[in-house]
């Protein structure tokens, strides 16, 4: 009586239902793989390859469950026939996976079979030349080798060396992430090969019989995943995308076979709605990874270009900063000098000057000052974009460094026409009550930035400085006030940022820069101080602050 699909299953040891459910979920594995995209030849011959494996992994099954039957001989025939095409599949699909763009027509192909179908047809009329199993017992048989058994061992090694050959030269012209992934298929492969080989086809022949037949079909399997993991790498594949897919897979094919165990109809079609509500959730499910996967490949694009931009940026940024560094370094020494050369002129070093002469020569000084300002400012910005601003904190005597500069701006002053006093509470020169711990240096550039600003804002009225003590004594407190302009509460706010002026200012001074106030509030921030203004309005005038640290 011939043997039954069910007598096989039972009979099926622990090791067989590993077998086939093992090289099942592969081919279902390499199946979804090629799902991802069917233009990809490697991975449509991984699939069949998948298929191939399935084959040979159920005519394991077959074997170990005809094996206590008399059609033992008959699995054991049908395993030798069916492993002898994994490896041209094997070979083939190496070959796709090293030589992208080679052209593989059909009777190429066919050709690659050839060896296989005079293997099968010895298999098939003259098995014993090759291989036989002799039964003996009830249940232990004994492989016996005929005289062209080393046809079909070479023939075998023959594939699998070349598929070896290929990949090792892949491997010798890839390059980056691709020659890591080709090393670690390389170093799988062989172990794989190796471990199928010794198990699978010489095993028997020292004595191991058929019983480690298994290992040579569980390695298999697993260079199965193994490449299943490396072809997604290797196309930029998600792993999450392609796992939810697999396991998804599998949930469907078990429902199904489920609804072949249905006791009734009702439960047939429980079953089959179950199994369809599945399919939609699914659809849903692998719809919302895949976007998931698309935008968060997005972002890490945007990020990556967001980071290139900023290093591009930072680049422009310190060019721009050497680039005011040295410019303004090489245009400080000519204007001091015609400066210097100006001020000769008017203080009569060169003889008396007509008056139209003299008119014209305080332009030139008037105009090169401003200009060692502006020079200044730029050289200021670059220092303390590139950190190098250097500062020298020393005692430094506030009074001392406001007086000098009230008396070098009052001629400014006198020549704008405007009222100019500087009150300090009750102190006189050489008071220890104003010292501070800073950098004389900058902090007299601050104050006269802010004193210059005064004038140059003020159309008429009056200008005044003072110098004071916070209640408790230990704050110095520096103001000028104005009766000019004046500004708003934005402006207030948004010209100690760099290159910020008012609204409108070009029509009191055209020439300003918009740098001095951020330079000052750097400085004043350096002593651990703070630089404010305060104004009633536009047209009523300023008032500009600088508190620092007194000197215990
Ligand atoms: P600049 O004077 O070269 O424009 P600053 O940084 O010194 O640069 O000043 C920034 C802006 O602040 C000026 O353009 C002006 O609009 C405003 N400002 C400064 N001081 C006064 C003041 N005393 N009265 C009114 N506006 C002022």
């Amino acid at each position: 009586m011939p043997i039954s699909l069910l007598d096989i299953i039972s009979h099926l040891t622990s090791v067989g239902w590993m077998v086939v459910v093992g090289s099942f979920l592969t081919m279902l594995l390499s199946g979804v793989v090629y799902w991802q995209d069917f233009t990809k030849r490697s991975s449509k011959f991984f699939f069949i390859f998948g298929i191939i494996n399935f084959v040979w992994g159920l005519a394991y099954g077959f074997f170990e469950g005809v094996f206590t039957t008399p059609d033992v001989y008959t699995g054991f025939i049908t395993l030798y026939i069916t492993a002898a095409i994994v490896p041209p599949f094997t070979f083939l699909f190496l070959y796709v996976f090293s030589v992208e763009k080679a052209k593989l027509p059909f009777i190429k192909i066919a050709t690659y079979f050839v060896p296989y179908f005079i293997i099968v047809g010895i298999l098939l009329y003259a098995p014993e030349s090759i291989v036989s199993y002799q039964k003996n017992t009830e249940t232990v048989g004994k492989v016996v080798f005929g005289k062209l058994f080393f046809v079909y061992a070479t023939y075998i090694l023959a594939y699998l060396v070349a598929g070896l050959y290929l990949l090792a030269k892949k491997y010798r012209l890839s390059a980056g992430i691709y020659k890591i992934a080709i090393y670690d298929l390389l170093v799988a492969f062989c172990t794989a090969c190796l471990l199928a080989v010794l198990m699978s086809l010489f095993s028997p022949m020292f004595g191991g019989g058929h019983d480690l037949f298994w290992v040579g079909h569980a390695a298999v399997i697993l260079l199965m995943f193994w490449i299943a993991r490396i072809l997604m790498k290797y196309n930029f594949w998600s792993f999450k995308l392609i796992t939810t897919e697999f396991f998804i897979t599998i949930i469907l094919i078990t429902l199904l076979a489920e609804s072949f165990f249905a006791m009734s109809e009702l439960d047939l079609l429980i079953k089959t709605a179950i199994t369809l509500l599945i399919v939609f959730s699914s659809f849903f499910l692998v719809g919302s990874v895949k976007r998931e996967i698309q935008s968060k490949y997005k972002i890490e694009n945007l990020i990556r270009s967001l980071d290139d931009m900023h290093a591009r940026l930072k680049v422009l940024d310190k060019k721009k900063s050497d680039f005011l560094s040295i410019a303004s370094h090489h245009l400080r020494d000519p204007l001091t000098a015609i400066k210097g050369y100006a001020s000769m002129l008017l203080e009569g070093s060169f003889g008396e000057l007509s008056e139209q002469v003299r008119q014209a020569i305080e332009k030139i000084f008037d105009s090169s000052n401003r200009l060692i300002t502006m020079v200044s400012d730029f050289m200021d910005i670059s220092n303390i974009e590139s950190g190098d601003m250097k500062y020298k904190f020393v005692d430094v005597d506030i009074y001392r460094i406001v007086s000098g500069l009230v008396s070098e701006m009052k001629q400014n002053a006198d020549r704008a026409r405007l009222h100019f006093e500087f009150t300090a509470d009750g102190q006189g020169l050489g008071d220890t009550s104003y010292i501070t711990v800073g950098d004389a240096g900058k902090l007299r550039q601050v104050f006269s930035n802010l004193i210059d600003n005064s004038i140059k804002y003020t159309p008429h009225g009056s200008v005044s400085v003072l110098l004071s003590k916070s209640a408790d004594g230990k704050k110095i407190i520096f103001s000028v006030s104005d009766t000019g302009i004046g500004m708003n509460e934005l402006t207030k706010e948004k010209i100690f940022r760099k290159f910020s002026r008012a609204e409108g200012v070009n029509r009191v001074y055209t020439e300003g820069t918009g740098l001095g106030l951020y330079v000052a509030k750097e400085i004043i921030g350096k002593h651990e101080g703070r630089v404010w203004a305060e104004s009633k309005g536009e047209g009523h005038g300023s008032s500009f602050f600088v508190e620092l640290e007194a000197k215990p």
